[in-house]
């Protein structure tokens, strides 16, 4: 029974969407996370629910090295570039998608400032999806909108974590020609509970109702990037990613999903024909380039994917790179994060308290000693980084 999954279901809502009599349904526990629950008296144990389980039944992937590309890639609408996380390949890929006539899935903020998937049509709701949001999105019935597009003619363009992009696969049980799919390296979903909590503190410090939200705020660089909330009031809140509390807690993986501390999904050839990152080791791979306003990696891992490259190539600049040396400077493609050992009593408390006074009780401060052991992981890169400081 698919609701037996314990910490290994990543939520994706595979199951939901397979189960022909709708009685599986997703529940939030206690630390946010939401898991399938069965209604036993409706369930038929036809299976289908296992089946499309990418955890359950995992798809095979036959990828070698001799199939994938990678690329670093800025967006020419500087724009476009300035609104998106790294250098807007996503943007670039969507735009592309839509212009066919195509419909692109990805995760948006709802007026609660929740994160879901929602389908976008048109150029001008791009918005909604550009731009990390770091807590986990919701699903909902984007799985079998996809599927209804797909069987439609149209092309579709499904764009999350790679635990979402394998759902959509195990769920479709089949390759469509008129699907692309494209996934991030992924540090973790943080919990939705503990994003919850936050936005309650900043508007209870705001006396206001959020307004916008921007996770990677570049207005002071790509690499010390800004969590920025807007009040209706026209006041805003911003601080630098090394000072955040949120994100401090996030990258200290103390809030993330059980399943993410140990990944079933990271690999070095993924399954989804397009993989995006951070190229943060730009510097490196292409000295020069870096004008702190965002560089994107772009993993090409299909015959497909790379066949669609030639409907971006006039809106971005495109770099080839050598796709193991583009990957070395990224660890988070194929190694989980660390779970932290305060995880389970932070978010326990955080049930109950505000933000703040947990996030001060298990962090403490983000001393000096902790950005310069972030500055030195990033230009050595992780392998290098452990052996320096750790041997
Ligand atoms: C939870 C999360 C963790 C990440 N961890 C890393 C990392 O460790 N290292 C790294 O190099 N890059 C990481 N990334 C990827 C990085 O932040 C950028 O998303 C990526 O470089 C693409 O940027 P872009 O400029 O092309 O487009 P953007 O416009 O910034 O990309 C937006 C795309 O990301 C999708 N997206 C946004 N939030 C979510 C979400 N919560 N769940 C699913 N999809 C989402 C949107 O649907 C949209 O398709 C992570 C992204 C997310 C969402």
């Amino acid at each position: 029974m698919i609701d037996k999954i314990g910490q290994r279901c990543t939520g994706c809502y595979a199951c939901v969407s397979a189960c022909p009599k709708q009685c599986i349904r997703m529940v939030e526990d206690k630390e946010g996370f939401w898991y399938p629950r069965i209604d036993p008296a409706a369930c038929v144990k036809c299976n289908l629910c296992e089946k499309a389980c990418p955890v359950l039944s995992p798809l095979e992937n036959r990828r070698t090295r001799e199939d994938v590309a990678a690329y670093a890639l800025i967006h020419r609408d500087e724009d476009v570039r300035r609104k998106s996380s790294s250098g807007g390949a996503f943007s670039a890929l969507a735009s592309a998608v839509l212009r066919q006539g195509g419909v692109v899935f990805g995760a948006a903020f709802d007026e609660n400032f929740e994160v879901r998937h929602i389908a976008v049509t048109e150029e001008k709701e791009l918005d909604r999806l550009r731009g990390s949001k770091y807590v986990q999105s919701r699903i909902g019935d984007c799985y079998v909108q996809a599927k209804q597009c797909l069987d439609a003619g149209r092309l579709v363009y499904f764009s999350g974590t790679a635990c979402q992009t394998s759902g959509l696969l195990g769920f479709l049980g089949k390759d469509y020609p008129n699907l692309l799919t494209q996934d991030l390296i992924c540090h973790g979903v943080p919990s939705p509970m503990a994003w919850r909590k936050y936005v309650q503190l900043r508007e209870r410090l705001a006396r206001a109702k959020t307004e916008r939200v921007f996770f990677r705020d570049k207005a002071h660089g790509w690499k010390n990037w800004h969590l920025r909330m807007d009040f209706r009031d026209g006041s805003f809140y911003e601080l630098s990613q090394f000072k955040h509390p949120y994100i401090i807690a996030y990258l200290r993986g103390i809030c993330s999903r059980p399943c993410c501390y140990a990944c079933d999904f990271k690999d070095r050839y993924r399954l989804a024909d397009f993989t995006l990152a951070d190229l943060w080791g730009v510097d490196n791979l292409l000295p020069g380039i870096n004008d702190d306003k965002g560089v994107s990696l772009l993993l090409v891992n299909s015959g497909k994917a790379a066949a669609f490259l030639e409907k971006i190539s006039a809106s971005v600049r495109l770099y080839p790179l050598d796709f193991d040396a583009a990957v070395k400077e990224n660890g988070a493609l194929v190694a989980s994060e660390t779970h932290n050992p305060n995880r389970e009593a932070f978010l326990k408390e955080l049930r109950r308290r505000p933000f703040d006074v947990v996030a001060g009780k298990y962090q403490g401060e983000y001393t000096l000693e902790r950005r310069l052991r972030w500055f030195a992981r990033r230009a050595l890169g992780n392998k290098r980084y452990e052996k320096i400081f750790h041997n």
